[in-house]
Protein backbone atom coordinates (compact mmCIF):
# COMPACT_ATOMS: atom_id res chain seq x y z
CA UNK A 1 0.00 0.00 0.00
CA UNK A 2 1.29 3.24 -0.73
CA UNK A 3 1.45 5.65 2.34
CA UNK A 4 -0.32 8.94 2.24
CA UNK A 5 2.09 11.81 3.78
CA UNK A 6 1.04 15.19 4.42
CA UNK A 7 3.20 17.92 2.73
CA UNK A 8 2.38 21.90 3.60
CA UNK A 9 -1.29 21.51 4.07
CA UNK A 10 -1.27 18.84 1.38
CA UNK A 11 -2.00 15.15 1.91
CA UNK A 12 -0.31 12.65 -1.10
CA UNK A 13 0.87 9.65 -1.96
CA UNK A 14 4.23 9.18 -0.71
CA UNK A 15 5.78 8.57 -4.48
CA UNK A 16 4.48 12.65 -5.01
CA UNK A 17 5.31 14.90 -1.58
CA UNK A 18 8.23 17.11 -2.96
CA UNK A 19 10.50 19.39 -0.48
CA UNK A 20 12.72 21.81 -2.42
CA UNK A 21 16.56 21.41 -2.68
CA UNK A 22 16.46 24.89 -0.90
CA UNK A 23 14.76 23.97 2.12
CA UNK A 24 16.85 24.71 5.08
CA UNK A 25 16.19 21.31 6.67
CA UNK A 26 18.33 19.69 3.73
CA UNK A 27 20.86 21.88 3.60
CA UNK A 28 21.72 23.42 7.11
CA UNK A 29 19.64 20.57 9.46
CA UNK A 30 17.45 23.70 10.35
CA UNK A 31 14.67 21.68 11.44
CA UNK A 32 12.92 20.00 14.41
CA UNK A 33 11.02 17.21 14.92
CA UNK A 34 8.67 14.94 17.13
CA UNK A 35 7.45 11.83 16.87
CA UNK A 36 4.72 10.32 18.54
CA UNK A 37 3.68 6.94 19.38
CA UNK A 38 0.09 5.23 18.12
CA UNK A 39 -1.58 2.62 20.36
CA UNK A 40 -5.21 1.12 19.59
CA UNK A 41 -4.94 3.95 16.88
CA UNK A 42 -4.94 6.73 19.25
CA UNK A 43 -1.90 9.21 19.57
CA UNK A 44 0.38 8.51 23.08
CA UNK A 45 1.17 11.66 25.08
CA UNK A 46 0.52 13.97 22.14
CA UNK A 47 0.38 16.99 24.31
CA UNK A 48 3.53 16.49 25.59
CA UNK A 49 5.10 16.30 22.05
CA UNK A 50 3.26 19.60 21.27
CA UNK A 51 4.48 21.32 24.43
CA UNK A 52 8.46 20.53 23.11
CA UNK A 53 7.39 21.14 19.85
CA UNK A 54 6.75 24.64 20.45
CA UNK A 55 9.92 24.72 22.61
CA UNK A 56 12.02 23.87 20.27
CA UNK A 57 10.55 26.16 17.35
CA UNK A 58 10.52 29.16 20.20
CA UNK A 59 14.25 28.54 21.00
CA UNK A 60 15.26 28.87 17.36
CA UNK A 61 13.13 31.71 16.52
CA UNK A 62 11.41 29.50 13.81
CA UNK A 63 7.62 30.11 12.83
CA UNK A 64 5.05 27.73 13.65
CA UNK A 65 3.31 26.54 11.16
CA UNK A 66 0.20 25.14 12.62
CA UNK A 67 -1.36 25.27 15.93
CA UNK A 68 -1.64 22.25 18.48
CA UNK A 69 -4.93 21.57 17.57
CA UNK A 70 -4.09 21.41 13.90
CA UNK A 71 -1.11 18.78 14.15
CA UNK A 72 -3.72 16.97 16.29
CA UNK A 73 -6.07 16.94 13.45
CA UNK A 74 -3.37 15.95 10.84
CA UNK A 75 -2.01 13.51 13.00
CA UNK A 76 -5.11 11.56 13.14
CA UNK A 77 -6.03 12.43 9.37
CA UNK A 78 -2.48 10.58 8.70
CA UNK A 79 -2.99 7.67 11.03
CA UNK A 80 -6.80 7.05 9.73
CA UNK A 81 -5.76 7.11 5.92
CA UNK A 82 -2.62 4.86 6.79
CA UNK A 83 -5.07 2.27 8.68
CA UNK A 84 -2.42 2.68 11.67
CA UNK A 85 -3.08 0.60 14.80
CA UNK A 86 0.45 0.43 16.60
CA UNK A 87 2.96 2.57 15.21
CA UNK A 88 4.68 6.53 14.86
CA UNK A 89 3.52 9.75 13.53
CA UNK A 90 6.68 11.44 12.52
CA UNK A 91 6.59 15.15 12.53
CA UNK A 92 8.90 17.78 10.42
CA UNK A 93 9.54 21.32 10.33
CA UNK A 94 12.12 23.31 8.80
CA UNK A 95 12.85 26.96 8.28
CA UNK A 96 11.76 27.22 4.82
CA UNK A 97 12.94 27.16 1.57
CA UNK A 98 14.27 30.90 0.72
CA UNK A 99 15.10 29.36 -3.01
CA UNK A 100 19.14 29.90 -2.71
CA UNK A 101 21.38 28.67 0.22
CA UNK A 102 22.36 31.58 2.81
CA UNK A 103 23.51 30.36 6.07
CA UNK A 104 21.57 33.91 7.69
CA UNK A 105 17.84 32.89 8.43
CA UNK A 106 15.81 33.98 5.51
CA UNK A 107 12.77 37.29 5.45
CA UNK A 108 10.09 36.25 7.81
CA UNK A 109 7.52 35.91 4.78
CA UNK A 110 9.22 32.47 3.86
CA UNK A 111 6.84 29.75 5.12
CA UNK A 112 8.42 26.62 7.10
CA UNK A 113 8.28 23.65 5.78
CA UNK A 114 5.58 20.91 7.68
CA UNK A 115 6.24 17.35 6.88
CA UNK A 116 4.20 14.12 8.66
CA UNK A 117 4.38 10.69 7.76
CA UNK A 118 2.99 7.08 9.19
CA UNK A 119 5.41 4.29 9.90
CA UNK A 120 3.31 1.11 10.58
CA UNK A 121 4.76 -1.37 13.61
CA UNK A 122 2.37 -4.02 14.80
CA UNK A 123 3.38 -5.48 18.03
CA UNK A 124 4.90 -1.71 19.13
CA UNK A 125 3.43 -2.82 22.72
CA UNK A 126 4.06 -6.36 22.58
CA UNK A 127 7.56 -5.81 21.59
CA UNK A 128 9.79 -9.35 22.04
CA UNK A 129 12.92 -7.61 22.40
CA UNK A 130 11.18 -6.02 25.58
CA UNK A 131 11.75 -9.96 26.96
CA UNK A 132 15.41 -9.85 26.26
CA UNK A 133 16.96 -6.78 26.37
CA UNK A 134 19.49 -4.84 24.80
CA UNK A 135 23.11 -4.27 24.80
CA UNK A 136 24.45 -1.04 24.74
CA UNK A 137 28.18 0.39 24.02
CA UNK A 138 29.43 3.86 25.51
CA UNK A 139 30.85 6.15 22.80
CA UNK A 140 31.74 9.84 23.78
CA UNK A 141 29.32 12.16 23.65
CA UNK A 142 30.64 14.66 20.88
CA UNK A 143 26.86 16.45 19.59
CA UNK A 144 26.15 20.54 20.30
CA UNK A 145 26.04 21.79 23.49
CA UNK A 146 21.77 22.36 22.94
CA UNK A 147 20.63 18.72 23.21
CA UNK A 148 17.44 20.11 24.89
CA UNK A 149 16.63 21.55 21.12
CA UNK A 150 14.54 18.26 19.17
CA UNK A 151 16.77 19.28 16.01
CA UNK A 152 17.13 17.34 12.73
CA UNK A 153 21.25 17.14 13.23
CA UNK A 154 21.43 13.36 14.17
CA UNK A 155 24.15 12.36 11.97
CA UNK A 156 25.91 11.46 15.42
CA UNK A 157 23.17 9.53 16.91
CA UNK A 158 23.30 7.80 13.91
CA UNK A 159 26.77 6.83 14.13
CA UNK A 160 26.53 5.54 17.39
CA UNK A 161 24.26 3.56 16.61
CA UNK A 162 26.84 1.99 13.46
CA UNK A 163 29.28 1.99 16.13
CA UNK A 164 26.89 -0.31 18.17
CA UNK A 165 26.01 -2.57 15.78
CA UNK A 166 29.96 -3.54 14.20
CA UNK A 167 30.13 -3.91 18.03
CA UNK A 168 27.50 -6.75 17.93
CA UNK A 169 25.23 -4.48 20.04
CA UNK A 170 21.80 -2.85 19.61
CA UNK A 171 22.79 0.92 21.31
CA UNK A 172 25.02 3.50 22.52
CA UNK A 173 25.23 5.73 25.73
CA UNK A 174 26.88 8.82 24.99
CA UNK A 175 28.89 9.49 27.82
CA UNK A 176 30.47 13.01 28.92
CA UNK A 177 32.73 14.45 31.79
CA UNK A 178 32.99 10.82 32.74
CA UNK A 179 29.12 10.57 33.01
CA UNK A 180 26.02 9.45 30.64
CA UNK A 181 23.99 12.13 29.06
CA UNK A 182 21.91 10.10 27.22
CA UNK A 183 21.47 7.29 24.59
CA UNK A 184 21.60 7.98 20.87
CA UNK A 185 17.33 8.51 20.51
CA UNK A 186 16.21 7.49 24.51
CA UNK A 187 16.89 8.75 27.79
CA UNK A 188 19.00 6.42 30.22
CA UNK A 189 18.43 5.12 33.37
CA UNK A 190 19.75 2.59 36.22
CA UNK A 191 18.08 1.01 39.18
CA UNK A 192 19.50 1.20 42.45
CA UNK A 193 18.02 -0.86 45.45
CA UNK A 194 14.58 0.65 44.78
CA UNK A 195 15.66 3.68 43.46
CA UNK A 196 15.64 4.41 39.65
CA UNK A 197 18.08 7.21 39.21
CA UNK A 198 18.45 9.29 35.42
CA UNK A 199 20.37 12.17 34.77
CA UNK A 200 18.41 15.73 35.15
CA UNK A 201 17.35 18.02 33.15
CA UNK A 202 19.58 20.52 31.34
CA UNK A 203 20.82 21.46 27.76
CA UNK A 204 22.64 18.22 27.98
CA UNK A 205 19.98 16.17 26.75
CA UNK A 206 16.72 16.38 25.37
CA UNK A 207 13.86 16.19 27.76
CA UNK A 208 12.25 13.18 26.99
CA UNK A 209 8.57 13.35 26.77
CA UNK A 210 8.26 9.25 28.29
CA UNK A 211 11.02 9.95 30.37
CA UNK A 212 8.46 12.97 32.12
CA UNK A 213 5.44 10.68 31.86
CA UNK A 214 7.43 7.34 33.35
CA UNK A 215 8.80 9.50 36.45
CA UNK A 216 5.69 10.99 36.92
CA UNK A 217 3.96 7.04 37.00
CA UNK A 218 6.83 6.14 39.05
CA UNK A 219 6.35 8.07 41.80
CA UNK A 220 2.67 7.81 41.51
CA UNK A 221 3.07 4.11 42.34
CA UNK A 222 5.69 4.82 45.18
CA UNK A 223 8.97 4.16 43.53
CA UNK A 224 11.53 6.31 44.50
CA UNK A 225 13.14 8.38 41.89
CA UNK A 226 16.42 10.44 42.20
CA UNK A 227 17.72 12.78 39.13
CA UNK A 228 21.34 12.74 38.72
CA UNK A 229 24.00 11.80 36.52
CA UNK A 230 25.75 8.47 36.73
CA UNK A 231 29.01 6.77 34.89
CA UNK A 232 29.48 3.57 33.02
CA UNK A 233 31.02 1.80 35.85
CA UNK A 234 27.93 2.34 38.03
CA UNK A 235 25.07 1.12 35.74
CA UNK A 236 27.26 -2.02 35.42
CA UNK A 237 26.84 -2.92 38.70
CA UNK A 238 23.90 -1.50 39.02
CA UNK A 239 20.83 -3.84 39.70
CA UNK A 240 18.93 -2.79 36.46
CA UNK A 241 19.16 -0.41 33.56
CA UNK A 242 16.83 0.53 31.29
CA UNK A 243 15.76 3.51 28.47
CA UNK A 244 12.78 5.21 27.45
CA UNK A 245 11.74 6.83 24.17
CA UNK A 246 8.23 7.15 22.09
CA UNK A 247 9.12 4.48 19.78
CA UNK A 248 10.05 1.84 21.75
CA UNK A 249 8.42 3.42 25.52
CA UNK A 250 10.29 1.33 28.60
CA UNK A 251 13.12 -1.09 27.41
CA UNK A 252 15.54 -3.18 29.55
CA UNK A 253 19.57 -2.72 28.87
CA UNK A 254 21.16 -5.91 29.77
CA UNK A 255 24.66 -5.54 28.82
CA UNK A 256 27.07 -2.11 29.22
CA UNK A 257 30.62 -2.57 26.99
CA UNK A 258 30.29 -6.09 27.01
CA UNK A 259 29.39 -6.60 30.64
CA UNK A 260 26.35 -8.17 31.87
CA UNK A 261 23.96 -6.06 34.16
CA UNK A 262 22.36 -7.99 36.76
CA UNK A 263 23.18 -11.14 35.49
CA UNK A 264 22.25 -10.35 31.72
CA UNK A 265 18.48 -10.49 32.46
CA UNK A 266 15.48 -7.94 32.61
CA UNK A 267 14.86 -6.39 36.21
CA UNK A 268 11.35 -6.04 37.42
CA UNK A 269 11.06 -2.37 37.95
CA UNK A 270 11.45 -2.05 34.20
CA UNK A 271 9.45 -4.37 33.52
CA UNK A 272 6.50 -2.85 35.91
CA UNK A 273 7.21 0.47 34.78
CA UNK A 274 6.65 -0.53 31.01
CA UNK A 275 3.63 -2.35 31.68
CA UNK A 276 2.12 0.73 33.79
CA UNK A 277 3.38 3.21 31.16
CA UNK A 278 1.72 1.22 28.32
CA UNK A 279 -1.59 0.72 30.16
CA UNK A 280 -2.11 3.99 31.22
CA UNK A 281 -0.75 5.23 27.92
CA UNK A 282 -3.58 3.45 26.69
CA UNK A 283 -6.10 5.05 28.75
CA UNK A 284 -5.50 8.46 27.83
CA UNK A 285 -4.52 8.13 24.08
CA UNK A 286 -6.00 10.71 21.67
N1 LIG B 1 17.04 11.50 23.92
C1 LIG B 1 17.28 11.63 22.60
C2 LIG B 1 18.62 12.08 22.15
C3 LIG B 1 16.27 11.32 21.67
O1 LIG B 1 16.52 11.46 20.35
C4 LIG B 1 15.02 10.86 22.14
C5 LIG B 1 13.95 10.53 21.20
O2 LIG B 1 14.08 10.67 20.01
C6 LIG B 1 14.83 10.72 23.51
C7 LIG B 1 15.86 11.07 24.38
C8 LIG B 1 13.52 10.24 24.07
O3 LIG B 1 12.54 11.23 23.96
P1 LIG B 1 11.00 10.86 23.87
O4 LIG B 1 10.67 10.06 25.08
O5 LIG B 1 10.31 12.17 23.85
O6 LIG B 1 10.83 10.05 22.62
Amino acid sequence: MTRTVYVNGEYLPETEAKVSVFDRGFLFADGVYEVTSVLDGKLVDFDGHAKRLERSLNELEMKAPATSDELLEIHRELVAKNGIDEGLVYLQITRGAPGDRDFAYPAADVPPTLVLFTQNKPGLADNPTAKTGIKVISVPDVRWGRRDIKTVQLLYPSMGKMMAKAAGCDDAWMVEDGKVTEGTSNNAYIVKGNKIITRELSTDILHGITRAAVLQMAREAQMEVEERAFTIDEAQSADEAFFTSASAFVMPVVEIDGVPVAGGKPGPIAARLREIYIDESRKVAL
